[in-house]
């Protein structure tokens, strides 16, 4: 079997002649002799206006009741997918994820998967049928489950693991990968190919094409992926394993930023043993993702400031955990700033590649940009800035690094 899952998201299923147009797409491909499984996002806007519904009674939703609700746009497009297919002649059938069943584990609203039966679909396959499921959709014993927000991503990754998909589709509104966000870089280009590693990268901070999530189940289980335009016909981006790529053409593969993250600064920490741990084991308790962080280099037994970011939506938080925390660490006082931006270089041609880090730090420098906070990995460069400055260090780090070309 030539298996395709084709997943589309909402934009691409956002009004009826949309869909209409997404079952024309999924014809030709049966035509061309694939058996297919479409994955459906909710439209445009109705994951978002489902969850109002439910804040309009309440906050305190994180339960089975919510995921019911807020999985409904994908039950209403799944089935109209299957009902437009067959006004086009071809075999079709939709499955909810407690059809199928796509098994999860039980954290409501962010569920992860753990088993994806494949009895019925398996041979509704073989008789010719295209089997349209519900993206974002699991089921724990019976109960319903979501998986994320953007998780549908996630769901179609998973369905090309378990039914061994020759490629998995994944249509949006862009036609893929770029080397920096084209509504801030106008010269932008679009990747042909980009590795799973730097897809996870440039996924983590900030491009929103697909849910990190996403990439790391395809990166786990090589599950062929490509992102791609609904609304054109021709190739997208597609992200594979490093040994496919060619490495020595491109070292750096993209630009990126986020702009959701606060810094925090703990001044005059007690420069002893422990107190990173006892501080961020409490972040941490709290269930508080800490992303960048910096110590001063310290003299024993003196004091040290250290520097952390977190998601703008955990600040209060983390600084109500901090607070409370004045009896086991000392420190003098605690400053926080929103107005930062995350800016990263990502590429995995600076693993053999020295000369990265000079080239960004010295393009900041000569554009008057003050860098806070640094931190790397094997494949990326990241610095904090004044927010104000995103733009200009986005485009001028594009045109640094000669991405354009
Ligand atoms: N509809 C869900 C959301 O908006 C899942 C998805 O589209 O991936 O997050
Ligand atoms: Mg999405």
């Amino acid at each position: 079997m030539k298996l395709i899952v084709a997943k589309f998201g909402g934009t691409s299923v956002g009004t009826i002649d949309r869909i209409k147009s997404v079952a024309l797409k999924i014809k030709k491909e049966v035509t061309n002799g694939y058996n297919i499984i479409v994955v459906a996002s909710a439209m445009a806007g109705e994951t978002n206006r489902l969850i109002k519904l439910v804040e309009k009674i309440t906050y305190n939703h994180k339960n089975s009741e919510y995921d019911t609700v807020i999985s409904s746009g994908e039950q209403v497009t799944s089935g109209l997918i299957a009902i437009a297919l067959k006004e086009l002649g071809v075999k079709s059938k939709s499955y909810q994820g407690w059809q199928i069943p796509l098994e999860t584990d039980n954290n409501f609203s962010k569920a992860n998967i753990e088993c994806i039966k494949k009895e019925n679909i398996t041979s509704d396959l073989e008789n010719g049928y295209v089997i349209v499921v519900p993206g974002f959709q699991g089921v724990y014993k019976n109960r319903i489950t979501t998986l994320g927000r953007g998780g549908s991503d996630t769901s179609a990754v998973a369905l090309a693991a378990a039914f061994k998909a020759i490629r998995c589709d994944i249509y949006t509104d862009v036609d893929g990968v770029y080397t920096a966000d084209p509504r801030l870089v106008t010269n932008a280009v679009k990747l042909e190919k980009i590795t799973f590693e730097e897809m996870l990268e440039l996924a983590s901070q900030g491009a929103k094409v697909l849910q990190t999530r996403s990439v790391a189940l395809a990166m786990n289980y090589n599950v062929k992926l490509q992102v791609l335009s609904s609304f054109e016909n021709k190739s997208g981006t597609f992200i594979i394993n490093e040994r496919q790529k060619d490495m020595e053409k491109t070292i750096i593969s993209g630009i990126t930023y986020t702009s959701n993250e606060a810094k925090i600064t703990l001044f005059n920490v007690n420069d002893k043993p422990g107190q990173a741990a006892i501080i961020f084991g409490a972040l941490a308790d709290q269930g508080i993702n800490v992303d960048m962080i910096v110590q001063t280099s310290t003299k024993d037994g003196e004091a040290t400031d250290i520097t952390f970011t977190v998601l703008q939506s955990d600040l209060l938080i983390a600084k109500n955990t901090i607070d409370n925390l004045k009896n086991k660490i000392e420190f003098n006082n605690m400053i926080e700033d929103s107005k930062v931006s995350k800016v990263s270089v990502v590429g995995s041609g600076m693993r053999t590649k020295p000369g990265i880090a000079k080239i960004m730090f010295k393009t900041l420098a000569d554009n008057n940009i003050n860098i806070q906070v640094i931190s790397t990995s094997e494949i990326k460069i990241s610095v904090l800035i004044s927010s104000n400055y995103t733009e200009l260090a986005v485009r001028t780090l594009h045109d640094a690094f000669g991405l354009d070309k």
